[in-house]
Formats: C-alpha cells, structure tokens, sequence
C-alpha cells in the first residue's frame, strides 16, 4: 500500500521544526529513522497529515562525554552509531551490547535512538535499558525544555509523556559509581525479532565485594519497560551469590505483567524472565568485579 496524502517539511533549523510542530499539534509527526513510521504510513495504520523531517538539522545527533561522566546522546543519532562510539562504549557497554540485538544493521543504520525511544515499543530492547541505567529525557518544544526520566516517560504501549508539540531532543545517561558491572540479556525467535523477554541488569560492588546498589529492568513484560525495585533492592547488601540472585530472579517474576503473544504464554514469559535475569545478574556481578 502507499500511505496517505501528506505535508513534507525538512527544515534545516531546530526552532523552525519546534514551530512546525507547535503549529499542527497532533496531525504532524516528526519523521527520524522512518523504520517504524513509514511502514506504519504505508500500511495505513499512521495517517499523520504532516511529516516534520528532522534530517537536515544539524547536531541533533551529537554524542558527548560531559565533564560529570554522563553521556548525552542526540535523539537523532542513529542507533549504529551509538552501538560503534567508543566513549560510548566505555561508559556504558550495555548501549552497545543491547543495540546489537535491535532489528537488523541496515534498521540501526537508518533508525534514531529517539526515534526508538519516541515510538515507545514495550517489546523495544533500548526503553529498558533506558530505565535501568536512570536515564533522563531532555524534552523541547517552543515554549522551552524540560526534562523527564525515562521510568516516567514511557505511560503505555506506543504511548510517552511528550506532549502534542514537544520533541524527544537527548537522552542524558548518569555516569555508573566505579566497580559496577552491566549486562544485557533477551531471547528471540530469530536473530533481529523483537525479544519475547528482555532483562537489563546493573550491579555495584563495594571494595570487599558486597553489592551495594542494583537495577533491573525488562522488555516485553508489560506496558512499559517494566522496572523490578524490589528484585533490585533484595541484592543490596548481599555478596550477589547464586542464591541471592536465584532469590532476586523469583522477585522479578512476581513484579512483572506479561500478557503472553503468538510466540508465547504468559507463564512461559514469566518464566523466561526469571532464568535470564538470573543470567544476566551473574554476569553483570563478574563484570563488576
Ligand atoms: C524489520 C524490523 C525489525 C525491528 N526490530 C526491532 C527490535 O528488535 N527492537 C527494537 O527496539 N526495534 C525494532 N525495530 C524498530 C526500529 O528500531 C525503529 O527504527 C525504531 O523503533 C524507530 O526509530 P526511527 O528513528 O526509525 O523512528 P521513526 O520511524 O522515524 O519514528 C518512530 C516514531 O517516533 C516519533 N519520533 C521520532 N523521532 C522523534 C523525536 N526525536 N521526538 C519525538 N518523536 C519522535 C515519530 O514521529 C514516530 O511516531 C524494527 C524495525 C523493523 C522495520
């Protein structure tokens, strides 16, 4: 099919995208990557009757160290050049090691973070490790900027906290404290498919090796990337042995709202979730180490 009749606008200044999109609301669209849009367009599912192209605004895609440690990613840098930035890399291996697992290169070539972050698939690997790592989103519009973190931004399936005329501008990433470990895990039916379940695991030793923070966080487990507090929280304190984390692994089952699909039950997701969060934490505690 071809999509409906629309308006294309490539503007080549930042505020003149802002303006573009404070003066149609929600009949414009901002087109990024156009991976996940324009099949939408082209099936028919999307009917935007404006398209503000972001394209040609330069810098929207910049990849920075700031002087604190945290990493500022542009919404528009493509998702592969974030998965090779090597400071990127460095900081934060998880980036690299769950963009590997996002659809295909040719999609991560031509798909944005912010346009995987914006589209706000619950099955999408990058809104749970957003959640994980603390991320915060910077948001503009014309009337100025603010900024949300990531555990707000996401309210439902293909649903975000952006209002009608703002824009997903970067993602602010805190630095980790020294002696934390990362790990990304997830399962596919294919290489390159969306994941039946996804586990993002962050742990911080002390010196003697005692867990002193940790973060988990799945896709495909619920509405939204689903945060596991209480899993997390069950590790503080211990030395991140095999039945502390078999013991965080069964909190994470019950803290999560899988719904089941075509490729599998609900019990199996819930399932899945334990064994691979499970993996995923004795991974990222040997990295911490
Ligand atoms: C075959 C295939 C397999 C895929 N597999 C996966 C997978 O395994 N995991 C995964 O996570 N994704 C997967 N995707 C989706 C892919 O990662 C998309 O590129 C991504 O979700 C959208 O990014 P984009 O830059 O292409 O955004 P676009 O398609 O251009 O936009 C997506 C939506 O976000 C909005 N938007 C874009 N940028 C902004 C912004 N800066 N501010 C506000 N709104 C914005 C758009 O208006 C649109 O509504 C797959 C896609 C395909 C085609």
């Amino acid at each position: 099919m071809k999509p409906a009749p629309f308006e294309w606008h490539a503007p080549e200044a930042l505020a003149e995208a802002l303006a573009l999109k404070a003066r149609h609301g929600e009949e414009a669209r901002f087109l990024a990557g156009g991976q996940s849009l324009v099949p939408a367009m082209n099936f028919r599912v999307s009917q935007p009757a404006v398209l503000v192209d972001l394209n040609r605004i330069a810098g929207l895609g910049d990849i920075a160290v700031q002087e604190d440690g945290s990493l500022v990613i542009g919404a528009m840098a493509r998702n592969a050049a974030v998965e090779r930035h090597a400071a990127a890399a460095k900081i934060h291996p998880i980036l690299a090691e769950a963009l590997h697992e996002v659809a295909h290169p040719q999609i991560r070539n031509r798909g944005t973070l912010g346009g995987n972050l914006s589209h706000a698939d619950p099955a999408s690997e990058m809104p749970a490790v957003m959640v994980a790592l603390g991320a915060r989103f910077v948001l503009r519009s014309a009337r100025g900027e603010r900024e949300v973190a990531a555990v707000d931004f996401f309210l439902g399936p293909l649903t975000t906290a952006l209002e009608a005329d703002e824009m997903l501008a970067a993602i602010r990433i805190p630095a980790l404290p020294s002696r934390s470990g990362t790990a990304w895990l997830e399962v596919t039916r294919r290489r390159g498919d969306y994941a039946i379940m996804g586990v993002a695991a962050i742990v911080t030793r002390r010196e003697d090796g005692v867990c002193a923070a940790a973060s988990l966080a799945c896709c495909s487990a619920g509405p939204t990337p689903l945060a596991a507090p209480k899993a997390a929280a069950s590790l503080v304190g211990t030395r991140l042995n095999e039945a502390d984390i078999a013991q965080a692994a069964d909190l994470l089952r019950s803290e999560i709202e899988p719904t089941g699909s075509v490729q599998a039950s609900a019990a199996y997701q819930r399932h899945l979730a334990g064994v691979i969060a499970a993996r995923a934490l004795a991974t990222a505690a040997g990295r911490a180490a």
